[in-house]
């Protein structure tokens, strides 16, 4: 809990209304989208202007108080949870499209607002913002920055770290800093733009972002083909690629995320194959065409069962929003849902997907698995019981497991949600010891009393593959 003294100082800056401090308040905040990890702030705040950030770091940085940035608490590592108390810190003040610039074709916006709100306003403009997480609709672009979130489209069009032209952010002492800026070509010093997408609220306070956008493609289909056998499917993949054809979308689910998601969304998909390739082209009329066809062929070629372009926009929509809501259709299955992004090497998925199977079947825990073929990007997702202790342990031993096979593939333990508290005891995996070291020095270099959330990234001994429960 805050101290009279300094909960005066936050009422001070921000005011009255923008100071939460009640048990129910904090509790609302004390978890996000992850399972099995919770810890209370010790308030919450709700700066209206980056001077109020750059004034609440500065008390935070002079009493030692933990600062955890929050979006919309959607990410799966853990990334918000505050473990060790603190401000948790909120934009829902700062959430306004400042700028869409015709000329450079960026848009500057405040951290607060919606990856789906930013997607409508370039479009409504003829131009397109391609990261397109499934949590679009309610996730932040803070948060999407913090954690350089990916999506449907990331084959083709790259991730959030493609779309990052400037940042303002504050800095642990308090300062201002402003990096990159409308330009397509800079290389003034290090790279800070780069350097902050993806730091986790552990660096700094994102305050402001220029985006890239580029021209809205002319045309979009969308097609489904459907497998008896993952290894035909993981073909077909690889041979699209090979053909010098990437797809603006290149998807894959298992039959039970299939059954579930069916279930969830009703629109009729089989659920009585293997696996099914979700393949999207967008693009000049003609191009898609030609690509399309080629694509199909090639899905056919590797025994497909049927390769069918959807016939209207309505059906396209219907199957992409399905795939999006993969996540929300298991969820439903068990008390508990743990979805992971192992990645490996795009060549490496049928060996990944029968891998995630042996490791479910050795630990007795049901894994479903849907994700981004095209990027070897796979969610491996659990559907579990937090209270069964047993199970818990199963789960947390095969998912040791599956990290350890991408690693062993060439691959990584996270492609697109982050590492978090989740991740942290496995990061070391992928780094070595010299990895780490360079990045907890580049930590202290920007944070040297460790306030900007605290206990992510970097497992602490104690932490080492074990679950927090505070
Ligand atoms: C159903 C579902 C589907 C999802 N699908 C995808 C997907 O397809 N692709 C994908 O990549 N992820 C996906 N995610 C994960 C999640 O949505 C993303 O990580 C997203 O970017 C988080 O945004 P948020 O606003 O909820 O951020 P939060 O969860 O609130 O925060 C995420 C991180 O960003 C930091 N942060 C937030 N704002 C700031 C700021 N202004 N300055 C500094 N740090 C900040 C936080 O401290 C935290 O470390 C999904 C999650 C769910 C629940």
């Amino acid at each position: 809990m805050l101290t009279t003294k300094l909960k005066q100082k936050f009422i001070q800056i921000v005011g009255h209304e923008n100071v939460i401090d009640s048990s129910a308040g904090r509790l609302v905040y004390s978890y996000d989208a992850t399972p099995n990890f919770q810890s209370m702030p010790d308030a919450v705040l709700a700066p209206r202007n980056t001077n109020e950030v750059a004034a609440i770091i500065q008390v935070c940085r002079e009493e030692k108080i933990p600062l955890v940035p929050r979006g919309s608490g959607t990410n799966l590592c853990g990334g918000t949870v505050p473990v060790e108390g603190g401000i948790v810190l909120l934009f829902k003040h700062m959430n306004k499209i400042l700028e869409i610039d015709e000329e450079n074709l960026t848009m500057t916006v405040q951290p607060g607002a919606l990856t789906l709100e930013i997607i409508h306003a370039a479009e409504a403009n003829g131009l397109f913002y391609p990261p397109d997480p499934s949590s679009m609709k309610i996730s932040t672009i803070g948060g999407n920055i913090s954690e350089n979130s990916g999506g449907l489209r990331g084959l083709k069009y790259g991730v959030t770290r493609d779309y990052v032209l400037a940042l303002e952010a504050v800095l642990p002492n308090g300062e201002i800093i402003r990096t990159g800026g409308k330009l397509a070509k800079d290389v003034a010093g290090y790279d800070l733009t780069r350097l902050l997408v993806g730091s986790e609220g552990t660096l700094a306070v994102v305050t402001e972002a220029t985006l890239k956008l580029v021209p809205k493609p002319e045309s979009k289909q969308t097609m489904l083909a459907l497998y008896q056998d993952m290894d035909g499917a993981a073909r077909a993949v690889s041979k699209i690629i090979a053909n010098k054809i990437i797809p603006a979308t290149l998807e894959f689910l298992d039959r039970p995320t299939l059954a579930a998601v069916e279930d969830f969304a009703r629109i009729g998909l089989p659920t009585n194959v293997e696996a099914v390739l979700l393949i999207e082209q967008d693009g000049p009329p003609e191009i898609v065409d030609r690509d399309m066809k080629k694509m199909a062929e090639i899905c056919l070629s590797e025994h497909a069962v049927s390769a069918q372009i959807a016939v209207s926009a309505e059906e396209a929509e219907a199957l992409t929003t399905a795939r999006r809501s993969a996540l929300s259709a298991l969820a439903r299955l068990k008390p508990t849902t743990i979805l992971e992004d192992a990645t490996v090497p795009r060549s490496e998925i049928a060996n990944m997907v029968k891998a995630i199977n042996e490791i479910a079947f050795k630990h007795n825990v049901t894994i479903c698995t849907f994700g981004h073929a095209g990027d070897g990007n796979l969610h491996p997702t659990c559907t579990t019981d937090v209270r069964d202790h047993d199970e818990m342990e199963r789960v947390e031993a095969a998912f040791a497991d599956i990290f350890e096979k991408a690693i062993e593939l060439g691959g990584t333990i996270t492609g697109e949600h982050g590492v978090g508290l989740m991740k942290a005891p496995y990061l070391e995996w992928k780094f070595g010891e010299p990895g780490i070291s360079i990045m907890k020095a580049i930590k202290q270099a920007f944070d040297p009393d460790n306030i900007m959330n605290p206990g992510k990234i970097f497992a602490k001994e104690t932490r080492k593959r074990t679950v927090i429960s505070k």
